[in-house]
């Protein structure tokens, strides 16, 4: 295990105040904060070495596409893809999500075509498949799920017909930290020729993932939850798939040879990056990758493991809390491989959103509302929940913060 306090030095936000009252942030799930190492890594680019990659052949743009190239293979070290034509940088999940939505159903799919995804999913791997089904007439479906938010496998499995061509899951809720079956999934998808994609925007930064070991075909995520900055993401595709994907976005760096008379395209990854691309950001996410790889994943999962569990038994002595994606009849208790570093819950009839504001004048932000999974929310037949989500810096202390906090907004109604 690490240092915590250690650690936490990294992080000088976390030390600033809200309110008067030290900052408590519990809301990792929609966005982490960032070490030094991450900041500095971009000034220092930005100081010292910007210049646009790949076009130019003057020392200074040089020296950025090597930083960039760098940045690509520290990510397929990363989640142990087999090689770097196998990354490709996005703006994050959604744009991710959005590619390979539009690119398959463009190469590999037809009027009445069908694409599978759960009922947890984050509106990212939703929308897409909507606006495609109005455009091109493919057909969603939908894996159901419990009361505790589990798959319901039987019934994957009954969606499946000849005319399901990709299944597309989250790896992790992002509402309510479950873990879904995605090796199942993949066995079963796999069985009969169907690729799938996997939403990693809430995996990837809480335990190691190995494509490899998985065997998707697909995976997103997005670097700003994984410690790295905003705008920039990662789609890794098997390199097989990336060939015969046609290409997202028209523009420089994705061509070949471009004329009237027609043009040819570049082989991944830079098919699937037209434009300029967020070259400082790239090296910040890899920075932010090799600072979390050196704290160890394993490390990582264990510390939040901890503060989930504990934070789990500590809630359920609040009465009339109403948990989802945790059983709420504790001899029913999940074991904890099951679920990830995100908490939902409810209390009594308190709106989420009063509990949220009241929770931040003590300076503890949570996350409430539907969490862009609305569809989740009409299963369980609420409007939001309030959700608290750990990251690799929280403490036991915030959690008791966070108890202590819930207590006494709750004798306020
Ligand atoms: N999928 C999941 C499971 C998420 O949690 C999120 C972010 N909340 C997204 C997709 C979208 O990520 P981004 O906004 O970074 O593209």
């Amino acid at each position: 295990m690490y240092d915590i306090s250690k650690v936490r030095e990294d992080f000088p936000i976390l030390s600033r105040t809200v309110y008067g009252k030290p900052l408590v942030y519990l809301d990792n799930a929609a966005t982490t904060q960032k070490p030094l190492c991450v900041l500095d890594a971009m000034r220092d680019e930005y100081l010292n070495v910007n210049a646009n990659v790949h076009r130019g052949i003057h020392w200074l743009s040089q020296q950025a596409t090597d930083l960039h190239e760098a940045a690509r293979e520290t990510v397929r070290k990363f989640i142990n893809a087999r090689s770097t034509a196998e990354i490709v940088f996005t703006r994050g999940t959604t744009e991710s999500l959005n590619l390979v939505a539009s690119s398959f159903c463009e190469g590999f799919m037809d009027e009445g075509d069908e694409v599978i995804v759960s009922n947890v999913e984050h509106h990212s791997n939703i929308v897409p498949w909507q606006i495609l089904a109005q455009r091109k007439g493919i057909v969603l479906k939908v894996i159901p799920i419990n009361e505790d938010g589990v798959f319901d496998m039987e019934a994957f499995q009954q969606l499946i017909t000849e005319r399901t061509k990709l299944v597309s899951v989250a790896h992790v809720s992002n509402v309510m930290g479950t873990i879904n079956p995605v090796r199942e999934i993949i066995r079963i998808a796999h069985t009969y020729d169907i690729p799938v994609m996997l939403d990693g925007a809430q995996s990837v930064p809480h335990f190691a993932v190995d494509v490899q070991e998985l065997d998707c075909e697909f995976l997103a995520f997005s670097g700003h939850k994984v410690y790295g900055p905003t705008g920039i993401g990662v789609l890794y595709g098997k390199e097989e798939w990336l060939d015969k994907l046609p290409p997202y976005q028209g523009g420089g760096e994705m061509i070949e040879t471009v004329s009237f008379n027609g043009t040819t395209f570049e082989r991944p990854p830079l098919k699937f990056e037209a434009g300029t691309p967020d070259y400082v950001a790239t090296h910040g996410l890899a920075t932010a990758l090799r600072y979390v790889t050196a704290l160890g994943m394993d490390n990582i999962h264990q510390h939040e493991q901890m503060l989930t569990d504990y934070a789990i038994d500590q809630l359920r002595n609040i009465p009339n809390i109403r948990f989802f994606g945790v059983p709420n009849n504790t001899d029913n208790a999940q074991t904890t491989h099951q679920h990830d570093a995100a908490i939902s819950f409810l209390i009594g009839d308190i709106h989420p959103m009063d509990l949220g504001t009241l929770l931040d004048q003590l300076g503890i932000a949570v996350r409430t509302g539907h969490h862009c999974a609305q569809p989740l929310m009409e299963r369980f037949g609420i409007n939001g929940t309030v959700r608290v989500s750990f990251a690799l810096y929280n403490t036991k202390e915030e959690v008791d913060t966070l108890v202590a906090g819930i207590e006494r907004v709750v004798k306020m109604f």
